[in-house]
């Protein structure tokens, strides 16, 4: 099969879709990849890298679009690209339809197998492709934390770890699930005094399991959240409900009795944030202060290490993308469950429920 990857063209996306490595995988089970002139740059991976792995490197968008059996990408296709899209076309990427109208109806109306990444799920419910953005996320929300919390930076001026004779950070995470551990792995690392709340038991006695005596785990209610917010220096919001918006677990008022200088990352933001005062910012402005605490809302913040998370995402997708190219994309889907939840729009047919209701359209 002839699997494309152009370049990535939404703004301040770095990330690319096929790694090296993807490519030379591809390429031993007998299949021609196409790569745009430039698609790594943004991840540090250069045309000659991609070019020794097997891959044609490709002039221009069109061409490599017009070549494309299976189509790679990280982000859905901007209008720019619309005209590209044709029935014959097998497009896998992250599509998020529910929330993009135009997109979904240029899909149906050129026809275009459109699989999504975030809708691929295993029947524990895991979502495969978004886990490692979510361990991303984690893993990086105690590092922005604690470069937040420097005094240059607006914060206190408190070294996470401490020193010798001194108090080191004290770190609550709310919502301990793979964002929440990632960030707890992190601050553990780092020095800090880590707290983990969860309403699910089960998850706690994992963590306990894992972690006992470098981490406290405390059942989360709105009793416990207050008590450990007022002694934290550095909170990591990481709470999920599938399918609903974040649940508000902090309030403007309890924010009024934190500790002047303290942090506040949000990585829920991108479900409305479980802090009352979250609004969404951007990696140029990344904070704003409440109370003299300081918020940290990025919704994509993966998108500050890109030579990271296009490994992290493309180690996810390549099975998925192997399945595809060696099966043909109807074969892999009825191979693979978890793949089949994956197909968002096929000849102009809406074939995802969630994502129909979210758009009024017929399923
Ligand atoms: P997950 O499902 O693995 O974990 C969520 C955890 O929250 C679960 O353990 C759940 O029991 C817990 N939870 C639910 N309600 C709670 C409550 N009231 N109190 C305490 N815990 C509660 O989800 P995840 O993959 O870790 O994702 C977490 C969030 O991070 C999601 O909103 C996701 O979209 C977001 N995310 C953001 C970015 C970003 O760049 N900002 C990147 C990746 C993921």
């Amino acid at each position: 099969m002839r699997v494309a990857v152009p370049r990535e063209i939404k703004n301040n996306e770095f990330r690319v879709a096929i790694t090296p490595a993807g490519v030379h995988d591809l390429v031993l089970h007998g299949h021609e990849v196409l790569v745009e002139t430039g698609a790594g740059v943004g991840s540090s991976i250069t045309d000659a890298q991609y070019r020794s792995a097997g891959a044609t490197i490709m002039p221009d968008a069109a061409s490599t679009w017009a070549g494309a059996e299976l189509l790679l990408k990280v982000k859905e296709p901007v209008p720019s690209e619309y005209g590209y899209f044709r029935p014959d076309l097998v497009l896998f990427t992250y599509l998020h339809l529910a929330a993009e109208a135009g997109l979904t109806q240029a899909l149906l109306t050129a026809g275009v197998t459109g699989i999504a990444y975030e809708t691929v799920q295993l029947p524990s419910r895991a979502l495969p492709l978004l886990a490692p953005m979510s361990e991303v996320a984690g893993r990086l929300a105690p590092i922005v934390g604690a470069n937040a919390m420097l005094k240059p930076n607006g914060g206190p001026g408190l070294l996470v770890p401490g020193v010798p004779g001194t108090h080191p950070a004290r770190v609550t995470i709310l919502g301990g699930g793979v964002a929440g551990t990632a960030a707890m792995q992190v601050a553990i690392g780092l020095g800090a005094e880590v707290t983990v709340l969860d309403t699910n038991l089960f998850r706690l006695r994992e963590l306990d399991a894992l972690y006992y005596g470098r981490v406290k785990t405390i059942a989360s209610n709105a009793f416990e959240i207050d008590t450990a917010l007022v002694q934290s220096d550095l909170v990591i919001g990481s709470v999920l409900i599938p399918g609903a918006k974040a649940p508000k677990l902090v309030s403007n008022e309890l924010v009024s009795r934190m500790k002047p200088g303290s942090v506040l990352v949000d990585i829920a933001v991108d479900q409305g944030g479980c802090f009352t005062d979250t609004h969404a910012t951007t990696h140029t402005e990344p904070t704003f202060t409440v109370h003299g605490s300081l918020f940290y809302c990025v919704a994509n913040m993966p998108g500050a290490v890109p030579s990271t998370s296009t490994y992290a995402l493309t180690n996810a997708t390549l099975p998925y993308v192997r399945a595809i190219a060696n099966l043909g994309w109807l074969e892999a889907l009825r191979f693979d469950a978890a793949l089949a939840l994956g197909l968002n729009t096929h000849a102009g047919v809406l074939t995802n429920a969630p994502v129909a209701a979210a758009n009024t359209l017929p399923f």
